[in-house]
């Protein structure tokens, strides 16, 4: 696979909303406004992550200027922030939770979620207690992949089909226990290794951060042609 080659763009959240004292990558309101903005002025469509389910499933290929939008951990501003300025657009996202968190202290509730799910978010899996993957037993790991889709499933009334592996750790045995349990797609971050091709268990996303307001920056990170922008300032 050739080191220029198309990647589809996934792009990557945690929290959007005010900075914290904690180390949750966070992305303000304003700037993840002026975000969407450029987004839909460069005329991107904005595609629900079920989508690529689909397309996998026939091998038709990804449509370019196409993008996906996802939201690790299911923090409260991810329904009281996010998703007003997503509904405001008009463009749908995920967000992967993990049933163990959900409706603690600064993270969403499942009647939040629920409403999330009605609306063009599709909810995904973060495992059961955002366990990093690679330090699991095969057990824990089925487990953990297994229980939080049931328990998602229940509670939001919906089929879950993604998963995202927690800080994007992952392993050839944990795209094998994600299949089996049911998952379609899984994201990671960008750990996977570049040029490694598109695999659907192994999803890479591109971590957006305050500074991707600005126009240039988001235009090569949307692109699909992330890996070259990155490997021209860091080569390898
Ligand atoms: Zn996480």
């Amino acid at each position: 696979m050739s080191r220029w080659s198309y990647q589809f763009p996934i792009l990557a959240y945690h929290r959007v909303g005010p900075f914290r004292a904690d180390h949750v990558p966070t992305v303000s309101a304003a700037a993840f406004e002026r975000q969407l903005a450029f987004l839909a002025r460069f005329r991107c469509r904005v595609l629900p992550l079920d989508d690529l389910v689909g397309w996998f499933d026939r091998g038709e290929r990804l449509p370019r200027r196409s993008v996906v939008i996802t939201f690790d951990d299911g923090y409260e501003e991810t329904h009281t922030v996010a998703w007003p300025i997503l509904k405001r657009f008009g463009y749908p996202a995920a967000v992967f939770v993990a049933p163990g968190e959900v409706g603690r202290t600064g993270f969403a509730t499942w009647e939040q979620l629920t409403e999330l799910a009605r609306d063009a978010v599709t909810i995904g899996s973060h495992t059961m207690h955002h366990s990093y993957v690679p330090l699991l037993s095969a057990e824990r790991l089925q487990d953990e992949l297994q229980q939080s889709k049931a328990v998602i499933e229940s509670r939001i009334g919906r089929p879950v089909q993604c998963l995202s592996y927690p800080s994007g750790g992952f392993t050839p045995q944990a795209q094998a226990a994600a299949r089996a349990a049911g998952y379609r797609v899984a994201c990671t971050t960008n750990r996977a290794l570049p040029g490694a091709g598109l695999d659907r268990y192994a999803l890479r996303r591109i971590k957006m951060t305050e500074r991707d307001a600005h126009p240039l920056l988001l235009l090569a990170k949307v692109s699909g042609h992330y890996d070259c922008f990155r490997r021209l300032k860091r080569p390898s």
